[in-house]
């Protein structure tokens, strides 16, 4: 697959980078919306034949991590890429505001504990990484205590992946315009309300920190054992045709095979 270059962040990229990438591109796909749907239902049969080569195979593991500002569409992305897959062996982990009992620990203690076990998609809505994103933008540790933490979030994907796990992360990116909208319709719409959280307002007064916090994150931890992909996710349809077309280019390059019977089910006798 030959990957828009969209989709990489250039580790020289300015602070700002992402104040001017529009949300509304749609890198490395020229088909209009009808189009880009019916190849990523193509792509979904894909993806539910590889995960249950995943599931059976009990071997590999993959990770995928999801970041986006609030209305950024990660809910919406899991729900649309791995509808039909065998819920057996998927997993959405979501990782809110920590407890009392995780702030008592260290930050990655409670992601350890939720990685992917042999045969296992799992997959995070949001993750670590809220520990150099929210706690950075909010000053809820120091600047020396977030500083440090890239250095232990390399350390630890690096483990995971010497350890079997494949990784993929994505940030997906809409504009601050795009979010004004998402907010609104939460507010408008009756069925929309539950969504709505006054907290997400305040965080939507510190866009330009966050775009800041979001560039040196990717930056500081983009590794070819733990890629980051940066989708435009202004058009839903867009992101859940990127998300699906790394996901399959992900797990096909594992070579996925269906275990090999170690006897000869011709000799078996039903009675
Ligand atoms: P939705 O977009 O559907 O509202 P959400 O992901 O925003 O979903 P919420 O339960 O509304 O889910 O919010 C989770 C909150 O937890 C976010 O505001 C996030 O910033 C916060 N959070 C997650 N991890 C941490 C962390 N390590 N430290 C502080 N806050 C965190
Ligand atoms: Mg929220």
């Amino acid at each position: 697959m030959k990957k828009p270059a969209a989709w990489h962040l250039d580790p020289k990229s300015p602070v700002d980078v992402f104040e001017t990438l529009s949300g509304d591109q749609t890198p490395g796909l020229d088909v209009d919306e009808k189009d880009a749907r019916k190849v990523t239902d193509e792509l979904r049969d894909e993806l539910v034949d590889l995960q249950e080569r995943l599931f059976a195979g009990h071997d590999r593991r993959l990770l995928v991590v999801l970041q986006a500002m609030d209305t950024g569409g990660k809910d919406g992305a899991i729900r649309r890429v791995f509808s039909g897959v065998n819920p057996a062996g998927v997993r959405v982990v979501r990782f809110e505001a920590p407890t009392k009992a995780e702030l008592a620990r260290d930050y990655l203690w409670r992601v350890h504990a939720q990685v992917p076990a042999s045969g296992e998609i799992v997959i995070f809505n949001r993750s670590h990484y809220e520990d150099v994103l929210v706690v950075r933008v909010n000053e809820l540790v120091p600047a020396n205590v977030w500083q440090r933490r890239y250095e232990h979030i390399r350390a630890f994907e690096k483990l995971l992946a010497d350890e079997g796990t494949s990784i993929v992360k994505f940030y997906l990116h809409i504009d601050r315009d795009e979010q004004k909208e998402r907010l609104q319709a939460r507010l408008d719409d009756p069925e929309k309300n539950w969504k709505f959280d006054a907290h997400d307002l305040e965080q939507r007064k510190r866009w330009p920190q966050y775009m800041h916090a979001f560039r040196d994150a990717i930056v500081e931890t983009d590794r070819p054992h733990a890629p980051w992909f940066v989708i435009p996710a202004n058009r839903k349809w867009y992101r859940d045709y990127a998300i699906m077309r790394i996901l399959v280019d992900t797990l096909g390059k594992l070579d996925l095979e269906y275990p090999k019977a170690d006897f000869d089910p011709k000799t078996v006798r039903i009675d």
